[in-house]
Formats: structure tokens, C-alpha cells, sequence
């Protein structure tokens, strides 16, 4: 492919390397993010019907935090890290190099559709590489601002957008990449691995999942109701990391009901479809999806329900009743639909979560730390966050991905940048210490394998009679080498 070729022919020409064209790149995202925002608030409108507030919060402000966190770094992230070294390799130069890994591809969801293709775009950038960016073409009118704007203000000879759906992303992946980041379902995820694997391309997969929200213990139901419902609702809950369930005593879901509906009725006014603060389903065939999902719940709706495909509406639905077996539980939801099922003890829910697959988020709720800190403890997930939802992403020092089927690798912040490099493990030798490096060379001996143990072995920590021995070996070591070694240059 041409475009691939011409990627290539430019990271192979080292344009990409200094770290001022790096610097140079990233101010040009920040200008196209400032100089374009009425644009981008109305493509993601267009999109999604995404508030204005949602959409400067989740889409424009995380990416120029992102951008700005990464510019004030990159200087000191570029860095060669030293690592400790043994006796044998004392007067050596050991360091770790980030290097770029060449040309990327980025391929993105439709939920958070520009976030979702600038923020990796921040990490691969200041790594030094090349990159393809391919939006999803679910929500046409951010794909093609993209597709505008990124030539007008990134090196066309290192940066492209790719438009369309599977069949032209099925096509570039014929193609050899260096990396390639995927956010997406789970299904896709698969054929990506497929096709990664052909040339051993290596992959990071951010996916989804049933994110629980476990709620237990003493806590103002009303906050945490807010919470929940702010973190559910957002984006009309077609958020990867939205709380996708909720479990609770039904002492508990009986005080979390009435909350609930108040904080709805707070946020959204009694008719929620009037709300300009509530997003629309991204297209009729979701639509469809969500509402044929609901009609096979075997739960019982307590609130919403309802929608119109013609504006693709969907109510802020609340379903009861339910437990594990049912229809809802046995896909992500993706969509403003939020399943309570209830359990009899804390244990009953921490094993509820574990016999599932691990999510990209957990959530608990509880003001006693030991509830928190027992979840923690004895579950796994990309990432926890306790007393509220979604909001552990938007910090940039954490990272962010899955674990086992809600994806692999991370990013945000350093962690983007970590991911677009090849941290190459470098050692600069010299000619010193030969008396050391001479014991490794045949004719073997014991006497030589047990100086040489001791040169390249790591240190034990603690101080006691073993320390001692190794003190005095030490100190022998030292009167040997000055009395014995040929080439010591200290
Ligand atoms: P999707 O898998 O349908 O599409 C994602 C991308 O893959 C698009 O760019 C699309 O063009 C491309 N694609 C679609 N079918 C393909 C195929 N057969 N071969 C190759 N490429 C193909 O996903 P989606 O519906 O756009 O996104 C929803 C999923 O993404 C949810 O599961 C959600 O949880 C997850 N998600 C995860 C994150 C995260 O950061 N972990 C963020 C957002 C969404």
C-alpha cells in the first residue's frame, strides 16, 4: 500500500527521531484540538448527540491533558534509564533506550471517537514513530473531521487517516505494521490478533466487558446514587468503562432504588428524552440490539424501558429480578440499561465477579475501607476505582487497559509512551576488569565458577552472618584484583 510505503520511507529517513520534531508534532495536535473545537463538538454531536459538557470532558480535555502532560515530560522520558550493575560489569555503561518502534497503526471505536484515536496518536507521536490512524466509521462525521484536519496540521509524511469499515481495515492489515493498537469489541479483537500474528506484529488491545459495581456496607446512598447513575448514564452508557451491573444486598437495592430515581430525576428533568444532557444510541442497528436485549431480560423493569428508534433514544432503564443466567448479563450492555441483581454477602459477590471473565473497570462502594480493600484485595481488573465510576481514566500517571479478555497493554500519560517504544537494554564495555572477564573462558574450573558466581550475582538484601561472609570476600576480592589484574582502569 502507498500510503505504508511512503510511512516507512519517512521513519527510515530518521524525521521522526529528534525530539524537537516530536515536541514540534505534538504542539500542532494541541493547535488542532484548540483552533477546531466548535467543529469537533459538532461532529460528535452529529455522532452521538453528545453534550457539549460530555464531549469537552471525555473527548477534547482528556486528549489536551494528555498532550500537555506528554510535552512537559517527553524531555526527561527520552532519557536512557541506568540500571544497577554487578562487579563484572562495574566499569560498563548499562541503560535502557526507548526507541520507536517504526509504523503504527491505530484503529478506533465509535464510542469515543476522537479521544479514542488522538490519545494513543499522543503516545506514538512521542515515541518517534510513524503512525496510520483508521476512526471508526460508525461515527462518520468525527472519522471525517479527522481525516480533514490531521493533514492540515500533522507531517503528511508520517502521519495518515484511513477511512472506512471492516473490509478496508481487513485489507491494511494485510500489511506489515510495527504496532498496532486496537480499542474495540472483543469479537474484532480476535481477527486483529489473527492477522498480527501473521507478521508477528506485536498488538495492544484496549476492549470491554461487564464492568460490576459492587455496592455493600454503610455509605450516603443518595452520593453514591449520584455516582453510579452519572458514571452508567454518561454517554448514554456507551462507555467501555460504564458500571455495566450493579450488585447489592436487597436490603440495600430497596434504599438504592429510590436514590436512584431521584438522582435521574435531578440530572434529566421527568422526561429524560427532552434532556439536552443525555446522548443518543449511536445507530438504529444499536438500537436494535439494546431493545431486543431488554426484551429477552427475564428481570423485571423498574424504570424507563421505553424509546424512539426515529431520534434513537433510549430511556436511562433500570432492571430488578435478574440474576446471573439472564440475557443481560451474558454480553456487555454497552447502552443505558442497568441490571441490579442482589446477593446475600460480600463474599457471594466477590465470587460472582471472579467467576466471571476480568473486567476492564471494578467499582465497590462502600465507606468502610475494609469492604473496599477486601474487593481490591481478592479480584482482578484493568483498573479499580472505589466510590465513584469511570473517573480513575482521566488521571494521566495511571495506566489505563485490560487484563485477560478486557484486553492487553496500557496506555495514558507515560505508559502511551512506554508502549510505542522498544526498550532496547544496551551495555557499553570496556576493556577493564579483564581479570574478571577472563574466568568465564574455558578451560572451566570450579575455582573460576565460584568467583564468577559471586561477580555477577545480585546482592541479598539483608544484613546478617551471610552478609558478613560476603563482606570479607569482598574484601579479599578487591586485594586479589589490584594484586592480580593486568587491566584495571578504575
Ligand atoms: P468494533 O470492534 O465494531 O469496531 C472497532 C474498529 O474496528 C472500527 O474502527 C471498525 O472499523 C473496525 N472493525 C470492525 N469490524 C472489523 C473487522 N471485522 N475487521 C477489522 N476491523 C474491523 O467496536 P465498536 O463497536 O466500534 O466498539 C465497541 C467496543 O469497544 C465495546 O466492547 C467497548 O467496550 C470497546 N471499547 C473499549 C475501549 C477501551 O478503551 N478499552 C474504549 C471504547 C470502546
Amino acid at each position: 500500500m502507498q500510503i505504508i510505503e511512503r510511512l516507512r520511507a519517512a521513519f527510515q529517513s530518521g524525521v521522526t527521531a529528534p525530539l524537537q520534531f516530536r515536541l514540534t508534532q505534538l504542539k500542532s495536535l494541541l493547535s488542532l484540538l484548540e483552533d477546531n473545537e466548535p467543529q469537533i463538538l459538532e461532529a460528535l454531536q452529529k455522532d452521538l448527540a453528545k453534550p457539549k459538557f460530555e464531549a469537552v470532558l471525555s473527548e477534547i480535555d482528556m486528549v489536551v491533558n494528555d498532550l500537555c502532560y506528554t510535552i512537559n515530560s517527553l524531555p526527561t522520558w527520552i532519557q536512557p534509564s541506568y540500571v544497577g550493575k554487578n562487579l563484572a560489569t562495574k566499569l560498563d555503561d548499562c541503560f535502557v533506550r526507548r526507541e520507536p518502534l517504526g509504523v503504527v497503526l491505530i484503529i478506533g471505536a465509535w464510542n469515543y471517537p476522537l479521544q479514542l484515536i488522538l490519545a494513543p496518536l499522543i503516545g506514538a507521536i512521542a515515541a518517534g514513530n510513524c503512525a496510520i490512524l483508521k476512526p471508526s466509521e460508525i461515527s462518520r462525521a468525527t472519522e471525517r473531521l479527522l481525516a480533514q484536519l490531521i493533514p492540515k496540521y500533522l507531517s503528511q509524511e508520517c502521519f495518515a487517516v484511513i477511512c472506512g469499515g471492516a473490509e478496508e481495515t481487513k485489507s491494511l492489515l494485510e500489511n506489515r505494521f510495527d504496532h498496532i493498537f486496537y480499542t474495540g469489541s472483543q469479537a474484532v479483537a480476535r481477527s486483529i490478533l489473527q492477522a498480527a500474528a501473521v507478521h508477528l506484529t506485536p498488538v495492544t488491545l484496549e476492549l470491554g466487558g461487564k464492568c460490576p459495581c459492587l455496592i455493600y456496607g454503610r455509605l450516603d446512598m443518595l452520593a453514591a446514587a449520584k455516582r453510579l447513575v452519572w458514571s452508567k448514564f454518561f454517554n448514554a452508557g456507551q462507555s467501555c468503562v460504564a458500571p455495566d451491573y450493579v450488585l447489592c444486598t436487597p436490603e440495600m437495592r430497596e434504599e438504592l432504588l429510590p436514590a436512584i430515581a431521584k438522582a435521574l430525576s435531578i440530572f434529566y428533568g421527568s422526561q429524560p428524552k427532552q434532556s439536552e444532557d443525555f446522548s443518543r444510541i449511536v445507530t438504529d442497528r444499536h438500537w436494535d440490539r439494546l431493545m431486543a436485549l431488554l426484551g429477552k431480560t427475564q428481570g423485571r423493569v423498574v424504570m424507563g424501558g421505553e424509546g424512539s428508534k426515529e431520534d434513537k433514544y433510549f430511556a436511562p432503564t433500570v432492571v430488578v429480578d435478574l440474576d446471573g443466567s439472564d440475557a443481560l448479563m451474558q454480553e456487555e450492555i454497552f447502552g443505558p440499561i442497568m441490571p441490579i441483581l442482589t446477593i446475600e454477602s460480600l463474599e457471594q459477590g466477590i465470587t460472582f465477579i471472579n467467576q466471571r471473565e476480568k473486567p476492564l473497570a471494578l467499582y465497590v462502594f462502600s465507606d468502610e475501607s475494609q469492604v473496599v480493600n477486601m474487593v481490591l484485595e481478592r479480584t482482578s481488573s484493568g483498573g479499580f476505582c472505589s466510590n465513584d465510576g469511570i473517573v480513575h481514566m482521566t488521571l494521566p500517571g495511571l495506566p489505563f487497559g485490560g487484563v485477560g479478555a478486557s484486553g492487553m497493554g496500557s496506555y495514558h500519560g507515560r505508559w502511551t509512551f512506554e508502549t510505542f517504544s522498544h526498550r532496547r537494554g544496551c551495555m557499553l564495555r570496556g576493556w577493564g576488569l579483564e581479570r574478571i572477564s577472563m574466568l568465564r573462558y574455558p578451560p572451566y574450573t570450579e575455582s573460576n565458577l565460584s568467583w564468577l558466581r559471586w561477580a555477577t550475582s545480585a546482592k541479598k538484601k539483608s544484613w546478617g552472618v551471610c552478609s558478613v561472609i560476603e563482606l570479607l570476600h569482598f574484601f579479599f576480592a578487591v586485594i586479589y584484583l589490584y594484586t592480580y589484574t593486568e587491566y584495571i582502569s578504575i
